[in-house]
């Protein structure tokens, strides 16, 4: 396995340092992310942020603003957090302490593993999809991968084998293999050299493993969003989504309602009116719908632009040109729409 990732391993920036904040910044944008997604926005980030001191210092807005596009804001706020208390408590270096790690906001027991095998050559092995597939087909396991019990057995099946001699390495090697050689279809199994321990493979039901998990049902919404607009071409940013904690919280925004009602535009304007006493139905002007897909939710877009001759002063509400809102931390959904106003 160690010559094999030797040989063969895709050369990214995050592997060419043991720098451990570089190593910890690029596992939490690897989490939901693809590697290709990944390198531009990691390249950007320590361009901004080179070390954990200037990202502890940094306000949240910037921290977001660079981040903006990648999604799943928690883990930039996260990244943030962790970065003043390992400044704070730490004296600025990634502890070496799995606990003290794990004691760290955003922190799990796979980044942990990662972090500190990888940049201290620490002992722990880690478990991640691409990790407990090969495993599984390894050792022919079949059942729920993500059944607690079985994932505990994993998680002692992978420390088991860990190579102590190298584990930054071989923990490497081993997601390596599950993301290029030992893939969810079509395992390239004449490629791999494990292939001769391999139960799955002496089967024949390498492309059967792991057993597929029963899917979440995607839900369907529609996000009603207003585009205010004043006679300067300025527009109204809010925080806070009604009923919506997780998506977009803590980015600007513009005020919206998620609906899964007929009349998106009607109950729009109702939350205008009692939110923002901008009133009625008539002032809103459909513009162009789009799709965007958090998860398990399939969100429709429905923006509307709202021609005010004033803006409303709404506490806690930024009024900013509507051409330069990319300059505040903004979603990708807040994109689409203030896209869809100016008519890009
Ligand atoms: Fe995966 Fe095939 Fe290698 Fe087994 S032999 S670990 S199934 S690539």
């Amino acid at each position: 396995m160690l010559s094999w990732f030797a040989e063969r391993k895709r050369d990214l920036p995050w592997r060419r340092t043991r720098d451990a904040y570089r190593i910890w910044l690029s596992e939490i944008m690897l989490q939901q992310t693809r590697v290709a997604a990944v390198v531009p926005y990691y390249e950007k980030f320590l361009k901004t942020f080179p070390n954990v001191r200037v990202l502890a210092r940094a306000g949240t807005d910037r921290v977001l603003a660079n981040w903006a596009g990648l999604g799943y804001y928690s883990r930039a706020r996260n990244l943030q957090r962790a970065a003043k208390e390992i400044v704070s408590r730490h004296a600025g270096n990634f502890p070496r302490e799995y606990e003290a790690a794990l004691a760290l906001p955003g922190i799990g027991r796979y980044t942990a593993a990662a972090v500190l095998s990888i940049a201290y050559d620490e002992p722990h092995a880690v478990l991640d999809g691409n990790v407990a597939r090969v495993l599984a087909r390894i050792g022919a396991v079949r059942g729920d991968l993500r059944a607690p019990a079985m994932w505990r057995k994993l998680e002692a099946t992978a420390q088991e084998s860990l190579d102590r001699t190298a584990p930054g390495d071989w923990n490497q090697a081993v997601m390596e293999l599950g993301a290029t050689v030992c893939t969810p279809k079509s395992p390239r199994c004449t490629e791999c050299p494990v292939e001769k321990w391999c139960h799955a493979r002496a089967l024949g039901i390498a492309e059967k493993l792991p057993v597929a998990r029963k899917k979440r049902a995607t839900v369907e919404v529609t996000l009603a969003a207003a585009v205010l607009l004043d006679p300067r071409g300025r527009t109204l940013l809010v925080r806070q989504l009604d009923g919506d904690g997780a998506l977009f919280s803590r980015l600007w925004q513009f005020p919206a309602l998620e609906t899964t009602g007929s009349d998106a535009g009607a109950a729009l304007a109702g939350h205008l009116r009692e939110k923002f006493r901008v009133a009625g139905k008539s002032k809103l002007t459909p513009l162009t719908t789009a799709r965007h897909a958090v998860t398990f939710r399939n969100i429709r877009l429905e923006p509307y632009l709202v021609r005010v001759a004033r803006l409303p002063r709404v506490t806690g509400a930024r009024i900013v040109a509507l051409a330069q809102i990319r300059r505040l931390p903004i979603s990708n959904a807040t994109q689409k729409i203030a896209d869809a106003a100016i008519g890009r």
